[in-house]
């Protein structure tokens, strides 16, 4: 359920017309509907509040604009983080950093220097080596770091390869029959409190079976590792729903996999960790995009659109389908290739596709843009860096300015030996 819809046959974000946006900000630019954010964390933590004791952390690489953090921590959330620069985001916003969770496989010395200072509230621990460093940085502070140890269930998550992080072969956690080892070795150092176990095997899940294969190995190691007398008071179940990006998929809801998680957690007595991203911001943002020009093709025409793989990756990066909808389309269909104006074919939005009927100076929409959008965007072609609106009723402001590439350029220099 979201909030972009047609009033009138010009599709609004609430109650703002998308059009009256893209003609005071330009195009492209992200919209970001708040009651459509503030909607799904509600039915997300209403889905979960069948369990005994949770804590959600929003996935921030998702979507890590400064306005959807400060609504989420409204709404209750901390943060899931992976860089220290989406720590101080998080921070920004005002999540306690007692909320946070830092977690990937490449935290340098120095991010885990300055998050242990922030008294982040637990690191999701990669590698026996990661831990180690953490020990040793934490006890030089004087400071004890919460972690918990991130395994690799080595279950198929049945997702693209390219997110798909729990089986053997990919980089995440440490291996499930190394793990219990490796919880007590880091246990017994200083500057450490080990205090559970992680997992998130993947993202745009569409199916429970494979999260509730990972949990249960997660149970038993759980048990295993109580058994040798160590404690166990966190587990941390990752995120990775997935959501519909055509209007006809259905996937899991927040209520299923809530009764999923009840049913295999049921005895576990512990504090269940949540790290939704997308399932919380996909549908809650569009993709605003003008018609440069339609082009005859050999077979099918071009809609050229001001919009590209810069802007919006995922369709380059995994192939992924984005719907696309005329802001005010007059009824009429017509099959279309959709591109980008870069330099190279993976620029392709579409091919194929029966869209509504635009043509030069048209706006349209790409839906569901709101996780892995904006915050993958880049520059390449020296274009600018794509700007982000968010929009409350029929109240709207710029949360992201246009970063132009004048200001991109005045950031480089060019040496003294290259000087005329
Ligand atoms: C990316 C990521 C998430 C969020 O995944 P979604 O599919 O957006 O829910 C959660 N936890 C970790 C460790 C991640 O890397």
């Amino acid at each position: 359920m979201d909030h972009f819809h047609y009033v009138d046959g010009v599709l609004h974000a609430e109650d703002t017309a998308i059009s009256a946006i893209a003609r005071a900000v330009g195009t492209p630019v992200y919209i970001y509907s708040a009651a459509t954010l503030t909607r799904h964390a509600r039915v997300f933590r209403e889905a979960l509040s069948i369990l005994p004791s949770t804590h959600i952390a929003f996935a921030v690489k998702s979507n890590p604009n400064l306005a959807v953090l400060k609504l989420l921590a409204r709404e209750g959330y901390g943060a899931d983080v992976v860089s220290a620069g989406e720590m101080d985001r998080a921070l920004a916003a005002g999540i306690p950093a007692e909320g946070v969770v830092f977690s990937g496989v490449g935290k340098t010395a120095d991010e885990l220097t300055r998050a242990v200072k922030a008294g982040i509230g637990q690191f999701n621990i990669e590698s026996e080596e990661e831990g180690v460093e953490l020990a040793a940085i934490a006890a030089s502070l004087g400071l004890v770091a919460h972690a918990a140890l991130r395994v690799n269930p080595d279950v198929d998550a049945g997702t693209h390869a390219k997110i798909s992080t729990g089986m053997a072969e990919n980089k995440f956690g440490v291996a499930y029959d190394r793990a219990a080892g490796i919880y007590a070795r880091l246990s017994a150092l200083p500057g450490i409190q080990m205090r559970g176990l992680a997992v998130h095997i993947g993202s745009q899940l569409s199916k429970l079976d494979p999260l509730e294969a990972a949990f249960a190995k997660m149970g038993e190691l759980m048990r295993s590792i109580r058994a040798q007398g160590l404690s166990i008071t966190h587990m941390d179940l990752g995120g990775g729903i997935g959501v519909p990006y055509k209007a006809d998929e259905v996937f899991p809801s927040p209520a299923e996999y809530a009764a999923m998680v009840a049913r295999v957690t049921a005895d576990w007595g512990v504090t269940l960790m949540f790290e939704p991203g997308r399932v919380i911001a996909g549908n809650s943002g569009v993709l605003v995009t003008e018609v440069v020009r339609v082009k005859e093709g050999v077979t099918t025409p071009f809609v050229i659109v001001d919009a590209a793989m810069n802007d919006l990756a995922r369709p380059a990066l995994y192939g992924s389908w984005h719907d696309f909808l005329a802001v005010e389309p007059n009824g009429e269909k017509f099959t279309a290739n959709i591109v980008g104006p870069i330099c190279e074919s993976s620029d392709t939005f579409a091919m194929g596709r029966e869209i509504d009927v635009v043509k030069a100076g048209d706006l349209a929409v790409f839906r569901t843009a709101g996780a892995y959008g904006a915050t993958m965007a880049n520059t390449y072609n020296s274009r600018a860096l794509v700007p982000e609106v968010m929009v409350n009723g029929d109240q709207w402001a710029v949360v992201a300015n246009r970063i132009d590439p004048a200001a991109i350029l005045a950031a480089e220099q060019v040496p003294d030996w290259l000087a005329d």
